[in-house]
């Protein structure tokens, strides 16, 4: 232990959360901490996280690594929104985008479209994205310069802050998709560079103390492996929070019941078919597949309840789905653990990642929430003293964003109109928490605003909310009475102004494919 606390940190498990905390660790505090990542050679990564959060530039920021470097190593793409297919009826789309929502004299402009607006979707005729994702423009011209977006503070400039004291600030108009394995290999080479050590080898016994605090870890080859803070990033086996540690694990699935998944990973030709720059979720009889375009290939998945459907129904549905080019390729299986750990630290162990918690990836959470976590365990280092309440205030951190998180995702359910099956029947009245089923009843009232969602950060605007309510179609919303009664000329300015703008980047903005086709030449 250094004078200034725990200043030797052993990482147990070598995925995403694995590479993304000790990678980010050695850009905060360099070599004033010591880390050790161990890994098993064995049990593997889940592998399947390759959709994100706008959010996540930042932590690319803070390692300092620019897009020109990294997207190519990962065949990353750019992602503007997430676009729900058949959601409220089989033919029917729209565009969670990343993009603020403007306002006019003082409210929102999806208020403004409720009491009249020029067509039949709002994604399109609120917000520039829908119309660059209809088109699959790139958000970059060819030599890299960013869109002309409308917010003003949206730059490419490093800004220095971390992304929860950006939330509200602006809406950078883009996140990534890209390969987790090549992800977590680029990051090893980053972290290793920096001095990370890094042992392939598995734990089979974590040892305690007296206190019950964790003394060393045993592995196969290696023997004992000791240090002052442990990180527990082994996934859904939580060897060190939940197994030795004992921390429950908090179940969410009586709201969200997806507890399984079947994915593939098709090569296609992307020169001939584009790259489209959005993930998508289709909704299914049972759950949803996902689709996320990287340059060279698709991730696809099926999720699913398997209260509802058997892995060899969503296997089949998945391929039937995909076409041919999935033939050959073989199915990943995965059952999975939604909720959260009662605590995510425990004495000298902070778990970060699936080990912490999980929710379907219907909004690309899950990167997002290892993302938080190693911010909020920096903002958060424990000192000598080990004060409990550094710890209280980092779980309660946590735990607020995986129960806001829960809560975004039950509204996508409750919402959807579609009720051709009995999963989308049981969707409409299966319980979420108290208190949203009061703030559902608010939102018939009176579109979400910073008043009444989620109280607490959890990384999803208003906006977020308002767009899931009105693309999603079973619940019924109004404008606001005042924006009746008011003059509306400069609502349907803005709305033109929106459309003008839409038509002036789809012309002049490079195709998706073409941009990374150059950037990668
Ligand atoms: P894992 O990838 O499971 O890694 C666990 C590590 O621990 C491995 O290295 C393993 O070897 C090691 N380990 C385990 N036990 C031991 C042991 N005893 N000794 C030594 N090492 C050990 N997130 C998103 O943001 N976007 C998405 O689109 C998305 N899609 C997803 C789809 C599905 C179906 C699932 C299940 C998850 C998805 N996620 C998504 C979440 C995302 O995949 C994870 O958050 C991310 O990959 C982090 O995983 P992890 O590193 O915590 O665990």
């Amino acid at each position: 232990m250094g004078a200034q606390g725990p200043d030797q940190v052993v990482i147990v498990g070598g995925g995403t959360a694995g590479w993304m905390t000790a990678s980010y660790l050695k850009a905060a505090f360099e070599d004033r901490i010591s880390i050790t990542l161990v890994e098993s050679g064995k049990i593997g990564t889940i592998g399947v996280g390759e959709a994100t959060f706008s959010d996540i530039r930042h932590f690319f920021e803070f390692l300092n690594l620019r897009e020109e470097d990294w997207m190519p190593a990962c065949n990353a793409t750019y992602k503007l929104a997430v676009r729900f297919q058949d959601w409220r009826r089989p033919g029917h789309h729209f565009y969670h985008p990343f993009e603020q929502l403007r306002s006019v004299n003082g409210f929102p402009l999806t208020d403004w479209w409720l009491n009249g607006g020029p067509g039949e979707r709002f994604d399109q005729d609120c917000f520039v994205m829908a119309s660059l994702c209809d088109a699959g423009r790139s958000p970059r011209y060819l030599d890299g310069t960013l869109l002309d977006q409308e917010a003003r503070a949206v730059t490419d400039e490093p800004s220095g802050l971390t992304m929860s004291e950006h939330q509200g600030k602006t809406q950078f108009p883009y996140a990534y998709h890209f390969e987790a394995a090549l992800l977590a290999k680029y990051l090893a080479a980053y972290a290793v560079d920096r001095g990370v050590r890094h042992i392939v080898d598995e734990v089979q016994d974590v040892r305690l103390d007296s206190r019950g605090w964790i003394d060393h870890i045993v592995t196969k080859e290696h023997g004992e492996i000791r240090g002052d803070l442990y990180i527990d990033c082994t996934g859904f086996r939580g060897v060190l929070l939940n197994k030795a540690l004992e921390v429950p694990f908090m179940s969410y699935q009586d709201t969200l019941p997806n507890d399984s998944a079947v994915a593939l990973q098709v090569p296609l030709d992307m020169k001939k078919l584009g790259v489209r720059p959005y993930t998508t979720a289709t909704a299914q009889r049972a759950g949803w597949i996902w689709t996320i375009p990287l340059f060279g290939r698709i991730g696809t998945g099926y999720v699913y309840a398997k209260d509802y459907c058997t892995p060899e129904e969503a296997e089949r549905t998945l391929r039937e789905f995909v076409g041919p080019e999935a033939e050959s390729v073989e199915a990943n299986h995965i059952r999975m653990r939604i909720g959260r750990s009662a605590q995510s630290w425990k004495n000298n162990c902070v778990a970060v990642g699936l080990s912490s918690g999980f929710v379907e990836p219907l909004e690309s959470t899950g990167i997002f929430f290892i993302h938080h976590a190693i911010e909020q365990l920096v903002k958060y280092f424990p000192a000598a003293d080990w004060n409990p309440k550094t710890r209280d205030m980092y779980n309660a951190a946590v735990a607020h964003v995986m129960d806001g998180v829960r809560e975004f995702l039950a509204v996508h359910y409750r919402s959807a109109a579609r009720d051709d099956t009995q999963y989308w029947k049981d969707a409409k009245t299966r319980p979420v928490p108290d208190a949203l089923e009061e703030r559902l009843e608010r939102w018939k009232a009176q579109l979400p605003d910073s008043e009444n969602i989620f109280p607490y950060y959890h990384g999803l605007p208003p906006y977020s909310y308002m767009c899931i309510l009105l693309g999603m179609g079973g619940i019924p919303l109004r404008s606001s009475p005042a924006v009746g009664l008011s003059d509306d000329t400069a609502a349907q300015k803005e709305f033109q102004a929106i459309r003008g703008k839409a038509q002036h980047l789809v012309d002049a903005l490079p195709t998706h494919y073409d941009y990374f086709a150059e950037m990668r030449s």
